[in-house]
C-alpha cells in the first residue's frame, strides 16, 4: 500500500486514541478511570436537543449554506456582542464543523508551504498536526524559566520572515493557564505592527475559575476588524457539553472568512444542519448550562489540586480554568510515556502524557468526570507511585498487591 508522505507523517490524536483505548478497557470488564478525557460529562442544554429534535422531526435535513445557516451567524453574532464586546456582520461569521475544523480551514487559506505557525508549549495536541497538514511549520516555545507562559520577548525571539501566525489558547488546554491581560494586549500589538495573524482560540474562555474572566483581544485592537488580523475561534464544544455536535466558529475579516467559506465549501459543503440547530439552540436559549458546569468544574478542580497536593514532589499551577491539571511528575518519572502507560497497567488510570503537549515530566489529568473518578483515581495514582501508601488497593473487586515497597 502506498500512503501519501503526509498520511504517513501526521501522527493520530493521543488524546482520541486513548479515548477508544479506555473504552476497549471497559468492554473488557476493566475497572478503568479515564482522566484523559476532554469533554464535560453534563448533558447539552434542553433549549439545543428541542431545536434539533424540531428539525429532525421535518425529515428535512438538508444542505445549509457551506459557510452556516443564517439564523446560526446570527446567534454568534449577538454571542459575540455579548461577550465580546464587538458587533461583527455576517460576512465575518463562518461556522464549521467543531472549532477544529474551523482552525483548519483556517490554516488551509492563510498558509503557504513552509510558513510558520508559533504556539507556546505547552500546547493543544492537535496544533502541530494541524499545521503540517496545511503544509506549515508548527514552531512551539518553552519558556525559559520553565513555566507554562512564554514571555511576549521569547515569542516575538522566534518570530522571522516565514511567521504567518501564532496561535493563544486561553485558558489552555492543557494546563489551565490563562494568559494575563498585558501578554493579551502585546501580543495583540506585536501582531499588528508586523502583520501576522492572530489565532485565539477562546473554546475554554467561558470556563474560568476564581471569579476571574477571560480577558478580550478586542479590547486591545486598534484598526477596523477588516483591516486586522486577528482571529477568534470558539464553538459549543466545551461551553455547552456539546461536543458531538460539532459546531464551531470563526470570526474575521470578510476577505478571511470568504477565503475559508469557499475551502469549507469544498471540503464538507458546511457543518451538518442538525449540529447548526442544535447551536442555535444553545446560544439562543437559557444560559445557565454554562453557569452550572464552570461551577461543577471548580469544584472539581479545587478537590483534584487538594488530592494532588498530598504527593510529595508533584510540582502544580492551579489552573485558572478549562477542565485540566498539568501537574510534573518528573519526581518520579521523567518519561512521561513511561509514566502514563505504568498507570493505565498497574491501575487502570488514563491520564495523557505531557510530551504530547511538547512539555516532558507532565501528566494531563482531566476534572471533568465525576467527583467519584477524581477522587478514586489520584487514590489510585498515589497508590502506585508513592511507596507510603498502604500496601493493598482494590480495583473494584479486585485486590492489588504492591510488588515493591
Ligand atoms: N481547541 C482546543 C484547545 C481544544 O482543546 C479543542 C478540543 N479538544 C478544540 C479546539 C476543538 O474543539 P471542537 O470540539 O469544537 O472541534
Amino acid at each position: 500500500m502506498s500512503l501519501s508522505q503526509l498520511a504517513r507523517t501526521i501522527r493520530e490524536s493521543a488524546t482520541l486514541k486513548l479515548n477508544e483505548t479506555a473504552s476497549l478497557l471497559r468492554e473488557k470488564g476493566e475497572p478503568v478511570i479515564h482522566l484523559g478525557g476532554g469533554e464535560p460529562k453534563s448533558k447539552a442544554p434542553l433549549d439545543a436537543v428541542i431545536n434539533c429534535a424540531s428539525l429532525l422531526n421535518t425529515g428535512e435535513v438538508r444542505y445549509t449554506p457551506p459557510d452556516g445557516i443564517p439564523a446560526l451567524k446570527k446567534a454568534i453574532i449577538r454571542y459575540t456582542e455579548e461577550h465580546y464586546r464587538k458587533i461583527v456582520s455576517a460576512a465575518n461569521v463562518i461556522a464549521s464543523g467543531g472549532a477544529k475544523q474551523a482552525l483548519m480551514v483556517l490554516l488551509h487559506a492563510i498558509l503557504d508551504p513552509k510558513e510558520e505557525v508559533i504556539f507556546p508549549a505547552p500546547y493543544w495536541v492537535s496544533y502541530p498536526e494541524m499545521v503540517k497538514l496545511a503544509g506549515g511549520v508548527p514552531v512551539p516555545v518553552t519558556a525559559e524559566d520553565g513555566s507554562f507562559t512564554p514571555t511576549v520577548d521569547e515569542i516575538v525571539d522566534v518570530v522571522g520572515s516565514y511567521t504567518k501566525a501564532i496561535i493563544l489558547n486561553s485558558p489552555n488546554n492543557p494546563c489551565g493557564v490563562m494568559y494575563s491581560k498585558d501578554f493579551i494586549h502585546e501580543m495583540v500589538e506585536f501582531c499588528a505592527s508586523k502583520s501576522i495573524y492572530l489565532i485565539m482560540d477562546d473554546i475554554y474562555n467561558r470556563l474560568v475559575f476564581d471569579g476571574k474572566s477571560a480577558p478580550i483581544c478586542y479590547d486591545f485592537m486598534k484598526e477596523p476588524l477588516e483591516e486586522s488580523k486577528l482571529v477568534v475561534i470558539n464553538g459549543v464544544s466545551k461551553m455547552y457539553a456539546m461536543t458531538g455536535f460539532r459546531i464551531g466558529w470563526a470570526i474575521a475579516n470578510k476577505r478571511l472568512i470568504e477565503a475559508m467559506a469557499t475551502i469549507q465549501s469544498q471540503q464538507n459543503s458546511g457543518p451538518s444542519s442538525p449540529g447548526q440547530w442544535a447551536a442555535v439552540g444553545a446560544l439562543n436559549g437559557v444560559q445557565s448550562s454554562i453557569e452550572s458546569l464552570r461551577v461543577t468544574l471548580e469544584n472539581n478542580r479545587n478537590v483534584m489540586v487538594e488530592r494532588l497536593r498530598a504527593f510529595d514532589g508533584v510540582n502544580l499551577h492551579v489552573p485558572d480554568g478549562t477542565f485540566y491539571c498539568f501537574p510534573d511528575f518528573s519526581a518520579y518519572e521523567k518519561n512521561s510515556q513511561k509514566l502514563s502507560d505504568m498507570l493505565l497497567d498497574k491501575v487502570r488510570v488514563v491520564t495523557v502524557p505531557g510530551k504530547e503537549f511538547g512539555f516532558e515530566g507532565h501528566l494531563r489529568l482531566s476534572y471533568c468526570g465525576t467527583m467519584k473518578d477524581i477522587t478514586e483515581g489520584l487514590d489510585r495514582i498515589k497508590w502506585a507511585l508513592d511507596p507510603n501508601s498502604p500496601n493493598e488497593l482494590y480495583l473494584g473487586d479486585h485486590k492489588l498487591v504492591r510488588e515493591y515497597v
